[in-house]
């Protein structure tokens, strides 16, 4: 059977959390969500790519709502390669330039500096519960549901 995780990462890629924060958040995470395994951290060296793992099916243009699936998995090969230190695109078919993560993506994804890991949580996340996380970690949040 594959596992569930659901991620919990800013929607402001810059953005960073104290030592404390973080303690604090896994902490009401656990208190609230009783129908988990696992809840863990984590801080990357550099911006990941959080993706949808096995949910992730196409990529589309914001502009005019092409499929462009193919040219964005080479731009982000490129993208990767420096360590996804420009974040900027210029889509092919309205050749106007925007951020990767602003792309319409099936399903949700988002770059990030870090990562609260919720393994195969059997219920979702309050919009009570997300308010409070955001209050704590002072950002706004992202929600990705990742299959593995
Ligand atoms: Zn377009």
């Amino acid at each position: 059977m594959s596992d569930q995780y659901t991620c919990i990462i800013s929607s402001d890629s810059k953005h960073v959390v104290s030592n404390n924060q973080v303690q604090q958040a896994v902490a009401i995470i656990e208190a609230t969500c009783l129908l988990t395994d696992d809840v863990s951290f984590n801080q990357f060296e550099t911006l990941q790519f959080i993706d949808s793992g096995q949910n992730f099916s196409h990529v589309s243009c914001p502009y005019c709502n092409k499929e462009i699936s193919e040219w964005w998995s080479e731009q982000m090969d490129e993208l990767y390669a420096s360590r996804f230190s420009n974040l900027y695109v210029n889509v092919p078919c309205c050749n106007i330039t925007t951020m990767i993560g602003q792309l319409h993506y099936s399903w949700p994804c988002g770059f990030a500096q870090y990562e609260i890991r919720i393994k195969n949580l059997g219920e979702s996340i309050s919009a009570e519960l997300l308010m409070k996380l955001e209050h704590l970690l002072e950002t706004t949040l992202l929600l990705v549901y990742q299959r593995v």
